[in-house]
């Protein structure tokens, strides 16, 4: 089994990854900071993995040859995304340790699985149904409503998701959306939303982060603060449980990112969870003396997983492709000179060559001796950056 299998040592291994994204480069560079090789597959040219990987293998992540070529390299393999197909991640387990197993991956590319998934566990989300035909539709509890309609699948980032405030604009968003198979969520009284990464080891150990309290603008995760401001302890320590049985329940390995809503009466309800390392989690790499990519690496080369401590209060700001554009619509380079000058700042570009609006372009974070001063600093270099 995979707990008694020997660890993958700094220096030797070679570690794989399916996806060339961000987070895969992030991946990348933990491993290479531990002396390890890394591989990625990924079918774009200019993925940023790829880019700084040890090898790139340019290929579709169903393509025989290209899986065969991965298996063959590298000791362990990982994923950047949760929409990798599952045959790609049970191929690879033929030959090699995958973590997360492509189970696990599998409940998080379908919310209704994952759903059901939350209650297997004994973690509350939000009042739901499963949309998969007519009758289901017009089964539909009329407290469901007002509500959101979500795809099941291949959501993120708020797209795939229309929000409804009676029967007739739920048929006319489920047509919109092409009735596939859908979630409807009552809609929630929102005071605020957190999320909880946790790493858990082939052999059952788990070592959780802080909670963090994020801020998203139209969908997309805007800011991370973390220690959480407007969080109790008591919640805080409700959310890193829940977290935890979500990870043990389902035999996880590796770092698992769970989302919450703090709903306007206090209490605390589960909202999705992705299988790898998360946005959310990027201030790790600064104020942590173990950033969530360093236990990533760790998990799947089963070497040890040591509880992370925040040594700063911090907050990160995502920097989204807008910021490449000045009011009047030309490109322009964003003011790092005068972001670097201040004090605190970590910038984190990912190499993408071109900018749009909305694209992930990188994160800054800033870290300070004090939440109240590493908020002053975040608002200076939001002003900053325009
Ligand atoms: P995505 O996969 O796009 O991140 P989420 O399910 O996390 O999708 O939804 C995106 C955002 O929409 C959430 O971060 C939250 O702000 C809001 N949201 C989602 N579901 C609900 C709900 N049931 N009630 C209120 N707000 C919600
Ligand atoms: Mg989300």
């Amino acid at each position: 089994s995979a707990a008694s299998l020997k660890p993958l040592l700094p220096g030797e291994a070679t570690l794989g990854v399916m996806g060339g994204g961000q987070l895969g480069r992030m991946f990348v560079h933990a491993a290479q900071s531990l002396g390890c090789r890394a591989v990625v597959l990924d079918p774009d040219a200019d993925s940023p993995a790829g880019l700084v990987a040890h090898e790139h293998i340019h290929a579709g992540y169903l393509d025989e040859a290209g899986l065969a070529r991965l298996a063959e390299v590298a000791d362990a393999i990982t994923t950047e995304f949760e929409n990798v197909p599952a045959q790609a991640l049970a191929r690879l387990a033929e030959r090699r340790f995958v973590a997360p197993a492509g189970a696990a991956v599998a409940y998080c590319q379908d919310r209704a699985a994952e759903k059901a998934h939350f209650g297997a566990s004994g973690v509350a989300c939000a009042p739901y149904a499963v949309i998969e035909s007519a009758a289901d539709l017009a089964a539909v509890a009329d407290s469901l409503l007002p509500g959101i309609l979500k795809t099941s699948r291949m959501g993120y980032d708020g797209k795939g998701q229309i929000r409804v405030r009676n029967r007739a604009e739920l048929q006319a968003g489920w047509d919109e959306l092409k009735q596939v198979p859908c979630v409807l969520e009552q809609m929630l009284p929102l005071a605020l939303e957190l999320s909880v990464l946790s790493a858990r080891g082939a052999d059952g150990t788990v070592v959780q982060f802080p909670v963090q309290q994020n801020l998203h603008r139209d969908g997309i995760l805007a800011v991370t603060q973390v220690p959480a401001p407007a969080v109790s302890e008591a919640l805080q320590q409700q959310a890193l449980a829940s977290a935890a049985r979500i990870a043990t329940e389902m035999g996880y390995v590796g770092v698992l990112c769970v989302e919450f809503f703090v709903l306007q009466d206090g209490s605390l309800v589960v909202n999705e969870m992705a299988p790898r390392p998360h946005n959310s989690g990027h201030y790790t790499m600064n104020a942590c003396d173990v950033s969530q990519f360093d236990l990533q690496v760790r998990a799947m080369a089963r070497l040890p997983l040591r509880t992370p401590r925040l040594h700063s209060p911090t907050v990160m700001l995502n920097l989204l492709g807008d910021l490449w554009f000045d009011a009047a619509g030309a490109e322009r380079t964003p003011p790092w000179d005068a972001i670097l000058a201040l004090p605190g700042t970590h910038l984190h570009l990912y190499g993408k060559t071109s900018a749009r609006p909305g694209r992930k372009m990188g994160h800054l974070n800033i870290t300070a001796a004090t939440p109240a001063e590493a908020e002053r600093l975040a608002r200076e270099a939001a002003g900053l950056l325009g």
